[in-house]
């Protein structure tokens, strides 16, 4: 099956391309090991000079992989500029802090012996990536693994083939070795086998749940190193000492992130009854002023969604919701004309039962959800089987650490929206996925963690 790339502003099928064969896929697999043989022999100096001409790249063309985001998969060219440029602040940060995260570690344990514990790369990692964010999910992934010594095949998502292209040219552009860093164009039904050649030795993916379930079990059955990043329906709490208009531009925000096609975007707002109608009212308000339109347009802060399928997924979702009660305050229907929009919209009233609150709901659709209290919107929280990220909303800081401790998920903001940092470990708990990327943490998540005993 040939793999497509159709600009969801305009439907129109911008590239076609034929997938890999088998022994094509083998042979990359095969060199790609190869020069991971000879990358992990090289200093922490020469990788760290390869990633900072990575970044040199991410940051001098951004306007250029800005567009080819646009094009594929419908992301406004503002934030296709600042997502090269987060790229390039990810390559930096592994370049400066890769060898003190991996430096050896004396570890005393008898007088007469010298003992240590060394970090060594695994060899090639398979990266699974989505549509979402085509280049960060993968700079995030790549640029500690190959800090660390390995080497990486990426399968990226179907529709963005033009953005895989575009990163492995990056990276032999910066200097890397022609094969460190292989892009695969295949569709999904052939992850399996990648996984299970033996020259693998990892793979860490992005995306649904059903796609890391499916990855995670041929990883087991072949007793691969697996690391999940899945779907997420962060909630924000919202609660009667929140300073009001903060709360709506901080929920507007957390929503709308790239058009609300985020596992870290805010879903569920859960706000205490005394400020509901007030806080609905300030954040219908924010949610109707994002401009909507062409990605290509300096203007434009949310795009198309990146499929039509996903698009009318979203609105079998909010039809469903509204069907079982949910109220429509904003938004709601598939809009005339070309392309996979679809606006922004506030369900509230929404409760157990409807899409809105079991599901993850992947598009600019915010589900309000009514609490009597902080205790009740903590265990509405918590009543989720994602646990990747949230927030809340409080003038009462020790109060935020508070809920923060109480809430399920890998990160907690108190008064500012969800995002990922290199610096900060990322990743989730529950069916959010398992592992975390970026920071210390990330990077050793790829590694032999070797002990040496020396007598
Ligand atoms: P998928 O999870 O299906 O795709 C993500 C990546 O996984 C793609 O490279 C895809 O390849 C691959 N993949 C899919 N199924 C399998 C499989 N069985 N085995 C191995 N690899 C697989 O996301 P979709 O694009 O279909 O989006 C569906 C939903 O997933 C969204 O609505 C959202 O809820 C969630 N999602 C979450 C993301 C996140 O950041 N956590 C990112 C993207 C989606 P291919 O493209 O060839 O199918």
């Amino acid at each position: 099956m040939p793999l497509q790339s159709i600009n969801p502003a305009t439907d129109t099928i911008l590239s076609t391309y034929q997938e890999m064969s088998s022994s094509e896929v083998a042979d990359i697999v095969r060199v790609t090991h190869a020069a991971h043989l000879q990358w992990r022999g090289t200093s922490m100096d020469q990788r760290a000079g390869i990633l900072r001409g990575a970044a040199h790249l991410l940051r001098s063309r951004s306007d250029e992989w800005a567009q080819l985001m646009a094009a594929e998969m419908g992301k406004p060219v503002r934030d296709g500029v600042a997502e090269a440029r987060k790229c390039a602040d990810c390559c930096d940060y592994f370049a400066e802090q890769g060898a003190a995260m991996l430096a050896r570690e004396s570890v005393p344990t008898d007088d007469q012996h010298d003992s240590f514990v060394v970090y060594e790369p695994l060899g090639v990692v398979l990266a699974v990536m989505p549509w979402n964010f085509p280049f960060w999910q993968a700079f995030r992934a790549l640029a500690p693994a190959i800090m660390a010594g390995n080497a990486i095949v990426l399968k990226h998502a179907s529709n963005v083939c033009g953005c895989a292209i575009a990163l492995e040219r990056i990276l032999r552009d910066a200097g890397a070795p022609e094969h460190l860093f292989r892009t695969l164009l295949i569709g999904s039904s052939r992850v399996d086998a990648v996984i299970e050649h033996p020259l693998v030795r990892g793979v860490t993916l992005t995306g649904s749940s059903d796609a890391g379930r499916a990855v995670a079990s041929k990883a087991g059955q072949v007793l691969k190193k697996c690391v999940l990043e899945l779907g997420g329906s962060d909630a924000y709490l919202v609660l009667e000492d929140a300073d009001l208009d903060m709360a709506a531009t901080i929920c507007a925000k957390a929503r709308l992130v790239n058009g609300g096609q985020s596992c870290i975007a805010g879903k569920r707002f859960l706000v205490v009854d005394p400020v509901r109608e007030e806080f609905e009212k300030r954040f219908v308000a924010k949610m109707a002023a994002v401009r909507q339109g062409d990605p290509l347009d300096q203007a434009t802060e949310i795009g198309p969604m990146a499929r039509r399928d996903l698009r009318d997924q979203l609105q079998r979702q909010v039809t469903a919701s509204v069907d079982r009660g949910a109220r429509c305050l904003l938004g709601g229907s598939i809009p005339a004309g070309p392309g996979a929009f679809y606006p922004p919209t506030v369900l509230t009233d929404v409760r157990p039962g409807m899409p809105a609150y079991d599901e993850e709901v992947f598009g600019p659709v915010a589900a309000i959800i009514p609490v009597r209290d902080e205790a009740a919107a903590i265990e509405v929280a918590n009543d989720s089987m994602f646990g990747l990220g949230g927030g809340v909303v409080t003038r009462d800081l020790a109060r935020g650490q508070r809920v923060a401790a109480a809430l399920e998920c890998g990160c907690m903001f108190v008064n500012e929206p969800v995002r990922s940092d290199p610096r900060l470990p990322f990743g989730g708990v529950k069916q959010s996925g398992y592992g975390r990327e970026l920071s210390a943490f990330g990077i050793k998540e790829f590694v032999n963690v070797k002990s040496v005993v020396v007598n």
